[in-house]
């Protein structure tokens, strides 16, 4: 009898090789297998090695007894009237996280969390005000593409037509603070043969972890999204507490040197809108400014309010002045639409239900 190694989902190809070879797989047969369970695991979203009927019996059952194909338990889904849906899911140990779909016309993004609350305490962000619980593993980080499938009926990943085409490090967490699990997790997610989400369809989003952003461009090769959100260190220092570390100037450094920036590349900014803190007409022509060089995208986020949440959201009208100072430097549609808001599902709302309970219970 084979002992049990433990979750496949989410091993990296190296490390299910010698997985395969330690099961009991002779060495020459070891990349077809692999291959063969890749296909079956993240091309169909097979649940169960009995549903692999082109492989034999007897590998079948070692593989039964050697892996287990679990996702993350699922504990609530929750759909909004304009279709975005929400699942709340739990790991192993009991601790739970977001995962957000958001169709749109002829496209889907799946918005995903990288931790357990965050350390980083962003003053607009709910997450922000969850403590810090520790990182997702490559297991829950692939896992919750993989639900999402499986709730949509997105299989085969390679189907024309597929719901989820665009996936974003844009739920719980800072992925750059987990960097290799987002890594190993996202190649698997990129992977023609695996999960299959175009790399270029691939975007982390990170708060201004300096020191990480060139890796992240050589070795995760994904879209990047920087959280800029001020275009002063005074008032950044307070809305991204990370700026004191990682101030304006040697953020945008990073970006200017961001492998594989480029005109048809370009690196998303996003810049939450505060009525009345960060959306002065001066600071959108700041903004223009300060980007002048960078091969940039600028999304404008209208603030999602959360309970007790310090700001309120810009007037739309302020919002369209800002965006057309915007539009005058020649970004296009700039305003990023908030969506699944009435199920607390849009931009920086996700803190756990369980943590919420936890809270309600005590008062
Ligand atoms: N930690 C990463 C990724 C997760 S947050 C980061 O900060 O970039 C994804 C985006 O939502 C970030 O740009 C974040 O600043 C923004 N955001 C957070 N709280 C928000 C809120 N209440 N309303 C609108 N956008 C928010
Ligand atoms: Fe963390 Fe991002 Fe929220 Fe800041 S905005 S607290 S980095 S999740």
């Amino acid at each position: 009898m084979v002992p049990l190694i433990g979750p496949l989902i989410g091993m990296s190809v190296d490390a299910l090789k010698t997985a395969l070879a330690e099961a009991g797989v002779p060495a020459k047969a070891v990349a077809m297998r692999r291959s063969q369970l890749w296909n079956w695991v993240y091309g169909h979203g097979a649940r169960e090695f009995s549903a692999m009927t082109n492989l034999a019996k007897d590998f079948r059952a070692a593989m039964a007894d050697a892996f287990d194909l679990a996702r993350p338990a699922v504990v609530t889904e929750q759909v909004s009237t304009d279709g975005t849906r929400k699942w709340l899911l739990r790991g192993a140990d009991g601790h739970e996280f977001e995962t957000v779909y958001i169709p749109e016309p002829g496209r889907g993004t799946l918005c995903v969390s990288s931790q357990v609350g965050c350390t980083l305490n962003c003053h607009f962000c709910h997450t922000g005000t969850q403590a810090w619980v520790r990182n997702l593993t490559p297991a829950e980080i692939v896992g919750q593409v993989m639900v999402a499938r499986d709730a949509l009926g997105d299989w085969p990943s390679t189907a024309p037509g597929r719901r989820i085409t665009n996936v974003v490090m844009m739920g719980m967490g800072e992925p750059l603070y987990n960097f290799d699990a987002v890594k190993q997790a996202l190649a698997i997610v990129a992977d023609g043969d695996a999960l299959a989400v175009s790399k270029r369809r691939v975007t982390v989003s990170t708060s201004g972890v300096v020191p990480m952003i060139k890796r992240a461009g050589e070795e995760i090769g994904a879209a990047l999204a920087i959280s800029l959100h001020a275009v002063r260190d005074d008032l950044r220092d307070v809305l991204v507490p990370l700026n004191k570390k990682y101030p304006i100037a040697a953020l945008l450094d990073a970006c200017r040197s961001y492998p594989g920036a480029s005109n048809s590349r370009r690196i998303t900014f996003e810049y939450v809108m505060l009525k009345g803190v960060n959306d002065s007409l001066a600071e959108a022509r700041d903004l223009v400014r300060l980007l002048a060089k960078i091969p940039a995208k600028i999304n404008l986020i209208p603030f999602n309010p959360w309970p007790g949440s310090p700001y309120e959201c810009s007037d739309w009208a302020q919002i369209e002045k800002f965006a057309e100072v915007v539009n005058a430097a020649g970004y296009a549609s700039p305003v990023r639409t908030p969506r699944g808001r009435d199920i607390l599902a849009a931009c920086g709302q996700l803190k756990s239900a369980s943590v919420k309970l936890r809270a309600s219970e005590r008062s």
